[in-house]
């Protein structure tokens, strides 16, 4: 049998390429000018089914099957591309890393002074340090911070001005 399984089950919405305006669910010829259909593909690739147990969160799989912990058939969800990283996240993941590598020399900077000896304090003067420490700091709190201070700033306003009942 030389019969194409796909055919049968192909539920992909066709369209035809002189005519936009014309969908139907599976394979045909356009009603206005008779030529073959072809797949919508474009609009496929925003979307992407995971398999998901519906008991345990953490069993994602990109093809159905059944769930390793407790054996329950995977149940398919669509991700639609622009879920699967939340800007937010995004921006403040860059933030906490870049206020740590900044933060890091901070620290070792500050635990440098407990050392017997300050040996530190031979190689950089104090003047030299305040500012390093300064320079290293203030990008930390003003922008490493500032989803922060624009949130307290919201709760500040909000708490003040009484709202009106
Ligand atoms: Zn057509
Ligand atoms: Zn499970």
């Amino acid at each position: 049998m030389a019969t194409h399984s796909s055919t049968a089950t192909d539920t992909r919405t066709y369209t035809c390429p002189m005519h936009p305006e014309v969908r139907q669910i599976g394979p045909g010829n356009c009603p206005k000018c008779g030529m073959a259909l072809e797949p919508v593909e474009a609009e496929q690739p925003k979307e992407k089914v995971e398999y998901v147990c519906p008991m345990h969160a953490q069993i994602v799989r990109d093809r159905p099957g059944n769930c390793p912990i407790c054996g329950m058939a995977l149940e398919p969800r669509t991700v639609t591309a622009g879920e699967e990283g939340s800007p937010e996240l995004a921006d403040m993941t860059r933030r906490f890393w870049i206020s740590a590598a900044l933060t890091i020399p901070l620290v070792a900077l500050s635990m440098a002074e407990y050392i017997p000896g300050r040996p530190l304090d031979r190689l950089i003067s104090r003047q030299v340090l305040v500012w390093i420490q300064l320079i290293l700091s203030t990008p930390v709190i003003v922008w490493g911070g500032w989803p922060f201070f624009t949130r307290a700033w919201v709760s500040v306003i909000v708490w003040i001005v009484p709202s009106p009942l």
